[in-house]
């Protein structure tokens, strides 16, 4: 499955890469609203799923909201190599001092990943393998490791980096290896990474993911059913309903010595296909080590959740717990103690329990 740049960039962003401020827009009259929002000078990028855009024509600059609005009409007028174009990604301008080349994919004679960085990046990465190979670094990851810093910076200082760049850059590489590891992706890109007065900025994103992970990767469509989503640096992952119920579990558990991973909230009325997408979404962030799920079923039935939970509870690897209230409780709750889920009854005991497991998790 290929990604949209919009939508690869957005990913990227939630691991902590820098992107351009920006948003995707449908129609001219969008473009220029969003123009103004961004201060006047923006990019123009058609979302196409096709390489070599920029030379096609699919990326163009405005100087002001009102010449994005003529841009984009022309923009949504072309179709690029036989696509039409029916979304753009306007940006802030950047101000780009220097292109880099990073990207991840696949080395299948070697059966590993690879990362590949160049000191020359916005053009087509075999050009400069071709013409200066000494430009490009290539750098087997292994398999049962996970990348570690030192090896981030001994990719950068083979490039020639130094000094403030080490860091920034440094992040960088590590975090685009945890997307592409943990969204099982094919190809993880981003050309160019540019250098500006602001610092290191991803200017395009590329994601391919494997469609044979596609089963696990259900985390996709939390994005497309715009489910609150938070990434923090602690061990329990949470699933809760409401952003009160949020803040009260994340209060309680840091109340009780525990640290909240991440927490996603599956609003009102979730069914259950909901809450296995939500499960699925927390457990791939790397820090969990326990779920804690606080449902209160209003409009939300207990019943709905218990099933959600019970359709991939097989597949995790850290333990759950979970409390559930309110509507369809006793058959929510019958469903989760007949398959063995821990259960608790308050959000106190729940908490703690997800601490001492989460715990145990770790060591
Ligand atoms: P691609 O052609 O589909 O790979 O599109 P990219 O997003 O990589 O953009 C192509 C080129 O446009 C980049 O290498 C940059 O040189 C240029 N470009 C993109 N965004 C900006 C920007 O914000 N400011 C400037 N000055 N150039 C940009
Ligand atoms: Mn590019």
């Amino acid at each position: 499955m290929k990604l949209y740049e919009y939508e690869a960039k957005s990913i990227f962003s939630s691991y902590g890469i820098p992107i351009p401020s920006g948003q995707e827009v449908t129609t001219p009259s969008q473009a220029k609203e969003v123009a103004e929002e961004l201060g006047g000078k923006v990019v123009l990028k058609a979302q196409i799923l096709v390489g070599g855009r920029g030379k096609a024509g699919g990326i163009k600059f405005a100087e002001n909201p009102e010449q994005a609005e003529k841009v984009a009409e022309e923009l949504f007028s072309l179709s690029i190599k036989g696509l039409p174009v029916e979304t753009l990604l306007v940006e802030e301008m950047l101000e780009i001092k220097r292109e880099l080349y990073l990207g991840l994919t696949i080395d299948r004679g070697r059966g590993q990943s690879v990362l590949m960085m160049s000191s020359e990046g916005g053009v087509d990465i075999e050009e400069v393998a071709e013409r200066d190979p000494e430009k490009i670094v290539t750098y087997h990851l292994n398999p049962l490791q996970r990348f570690y810093p030192f090896q981030a910076r001994e990719i950068l200082q083979r490039l020639g980096f130094h000094g403030k760049l080490i860091n920034p850059l440094s992040q960088i590489l590590l975090k685009l290896s945890r997307v592409f590891q943990e969204r099982d992706a094919e190809i993880a890109e981003i050309n160019p990474l540019v250098l500006t007065p602001e610092g290191v900025i991803a200017a395009d994103a590329k994601l391919i993911v494997d469609d044979d992970a596609l089963f696990r990767q259900k985390a996709f469509q939390v994005q497309e059913e715009d489910l609150p989503y938070v990434e923090l640096e602690g061990h329990v992952g949470c699933i809760v309903n409401g952003a009160g119920l949020a803040m009260s579990t994340m209060d309680t558990l840091k109340e009780l010595g525990g640290e909240p991973a991440n927490f996603l909230d599956i609003g009102g009325g979730a069914s259950a296909e909901v809450m296995e997408m939500a499960l699925k979404r927390v457990v791939l962030h790397s820090g969990v080590k326990v779920i804690l799920i606080n449902i209160l079923g209003g409009i939300t039935r207990c019943d709905e959740i218990a099933k959600g939970i019970l359709k991939v509870l097989g597949d995790m690897e850290v333990p759950v717990v979970v409390r559930l209230r309110g509507t369809n409780e006793e058959e929510g709750l019958k469903l989760l103690s007949d398959a063995g889920v821990n259960v608790e009854s308050s959000m106190i005991k729940a908490a703690q329990s997800a601490i001492a497991l989460g715990r145990e998790g770790s060591d």
